[in-house]
């Protein structure tokens, strides 16, 4: 049992009474608070806030900027591409997080990473926004360049942000789990405001209003950031860990720098190399062959863990359980993360957006799973704890069934809208209610699954794997959004019939996932036994 409690708490619980701050934030911010929490974390909430203002506020215009025509100032792209590019931006920008966290711990330290992620991305947004001065069909080369930035800058600041949350509460428990939920909060108030701003602006005045209207939201969380982490964040995350040896410390750093240069040096000549046309790039077949890659190397890396991890059985079970957790996970974000593609898509094509003469823009749609989340996060909150306190918890994968089974409701809904699209013929306009529905249900299944799979993370991986576990759960996003972007472009006015085929599909594979790990449950709580009930 005392293994299981090193496992289980943070290493410094047995050493932090909760009457005092903790140490490393004794008398940092003057002894002020945000909401009863630490005030440090009142900067990464509006730092995230921001961030996920501009992420959230330009990835719906991206499909519909790609797929527009040259004449409405787009690109012209057909629409399967441009929903393939933005399933392969998803994708890199949370597999990102891998070499994001790991640079951070190895060579920046937490607080710089963030700072100079949080430039990436102000200077990836402005880039895009600028691209808009080349006139109609040109400014490609500043567009995809502001996205690679965007995706380095996000590799480096969402990970590591959301590790100094974790940092303030060095106790652990539920008043970690609230800051979290906190922090949640401030990532969907993002959201949402960056959906209706730069929606309504990209699609009523002019996309690059749009564009440029996220990246000056990044720039706000910039000047918070920079402003506040010295009075409120001091000790916390501005060294990366280092190793007693100096000289082996020299050495890992030169590694991390080297193989830094190498990767960004790949990354830079692929980019020219297309800039200038010499080498085609086909997003779609990319697409799907980075989805075999990936899955092919997660497999590799779990039997390595297993094999040469130098594991006890125990924990090899519970790593067990993140990988069948991991797989459960793609499918629901494969379906979720039709969001900014097939369901923008939808909405913009196929949904009555008149409200009394006021054309609603279609990216406001995505603003009502944030709006959801907002409104329903803590409702759950309250959930998990009162069947915790009759001793009545779901399991972590029962949570996980619950969730994909309701966001497969949510599909279920679209495939009635879809099908009267179909009869009624191209140009038909379905009531929004259908839209609003479906993200209802799938926000439900957001919040079954998604804040239970990160903590689940770092309850269920032995303390050396956190990170890593942490990666592959970010892994499972990116995934998901990989698949959402590849079939996002089934949702076209001259493919109708492809469309309530789409949404079948979705619906069956969130069904059968569901079902097969309802079955699964009993097992897999024997597999977990050892995990306090608390715990899950
Ligand atoms: N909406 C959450 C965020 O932006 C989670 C998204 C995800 O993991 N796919 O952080």
């Amino acid at each position: 049992m005392a293994r299981d409690k090193n496992v289980f708490e943070q290493p410094s619980a047995a050493t932090v009474t909760h009457d005092e701050p903790p140490p490393g934030l004794q008398g940092m911010g003057g002894g002020r608070t945000f909401f009863g929490h630490p005030v440090g974390l009142s900067t990464l909430f509006f730092t995230e806030m921001w961030e996920r203002f501009s992420y959230y506020g330009l990835r719906p215009l991206l499909v519909l900027f790609m797929a527009a025509a040259l004449s409405e100032g787009g690109f012209g792209f057909d629409r399967g591409q441009a929903s393939a590019i933005v399933g392969i931006y998803g994708f890199s920008v949370y597999l990102a997080s891998l070499p994001g966290g790991w640079v951070a711990d190895r060579l920046l330290g937490l607080q710089r990473a963030i700072f100079i992620g949080a430039c990436f991305i102000t200077a990836g947004h402005l880039s895009i926004g600028l691209s808009g001065l080349a006139g109609p069909g040109g400014g490609k080369v500043p567009f995809f360049m502001g996205l690679v930035l965007i995706v380095m800058g996000t590799g480096l600041l969402k990970p590591n942000i959301s590790a100094i949350v974790g940092d303030l509460y060095p106790e652990g428990g539920s008043r970690r789990d609230a800051g979290f939920s906190i922090f949640y909060m401030g990532i969907n108030i993002g959201a949402f405001a960056g959906q209706l701003i730069t929606g309504a602006l990209g699609e009523k005045v002019g996309w690059h209003w749009g564009f440029g209207a996220a990246g000056i939201g990044m720039l706000v969380g910039l000047v918070v950031f920079s402003m506040r982490r010295g009075s409120t964040l001091q000790g916390l995350g501005t060294a990366p860990t280092r190793l007693s040896d100096p000289v082996a410390q020299s050495r890992r750093e030169r590694t991390v720098k080297i193989t830094l240069g190498v990767g960004l040096s790949i990354i830079a000549l692929i980019f020219l190399l297309t800039a200038m046309g010499s080498l085609t790039l086909d997003p779609q077949a990319i697409g799907q062959y980075m989805v075999y890659v990936t899955l092919a190397m997660v497999v590799l890396f779990f039997l390595y863990v297993f094999a040469a991890g130098g594991l006890s059985p125990d924990e090899k079970k519970r790593i067990a359980v993140i990988f069948v957790l991991f797989i459960f996970a793609v499918v629901f974000w494969g379906a979720f993360e039709q969001a900014p593609t097939s369901l923008n898509l939808f909405a913009r094509d196929f949904t009555d957006r008149n409200i009394a003469g006021f054309e609603v823009p279609a990216t406001w749609f995505q603003s009502v799973n944030s709006f959801f989340v907002i409104l329903l996060a803590p409702v759950f909150a309250g959930i998990w704890v009162a069947l915790g306190r009759r001793n009545r918890d779901f399991s972590s994968p029962g949570k996980f069934s619950l969730g994909l089974g309701t966001a497969a409701i949510g599909f279920f809904l679209m495939i009635f809208a879809a099908r009267a699209v179909v009869s009624g013929g191209a140009g038909t306009l379905v009531s929004p209610w259908w839209l609003v529905g479906s993200y209802f249900f799938q926000t439900v299944g957001e919040l079954c699954l998604s804040p239970v799979g990160l903590s689940s993370m770092t309850k269920l991986a032995p303390r050396q794997y956190v990170g890593q576990m942490m990666g592959i759960w970010f892994t499972a996003s990116g995934l998901g959004s990989l698949i959402g972007g590849l079939v996002g472009g089934h949702v076209d006015p001259e493919k109708l019939d492809q469309m309530p085929v789409l949404f079948q599909r979705t619906t069956m594979s969130l069904v059968v996932a569901a079902v097969v790990l309802a079955l699964l449950v009993i097992p897999i709580r024997k597999m977990m036994r050892e995990v306090p009930a608390k715990a899950h």
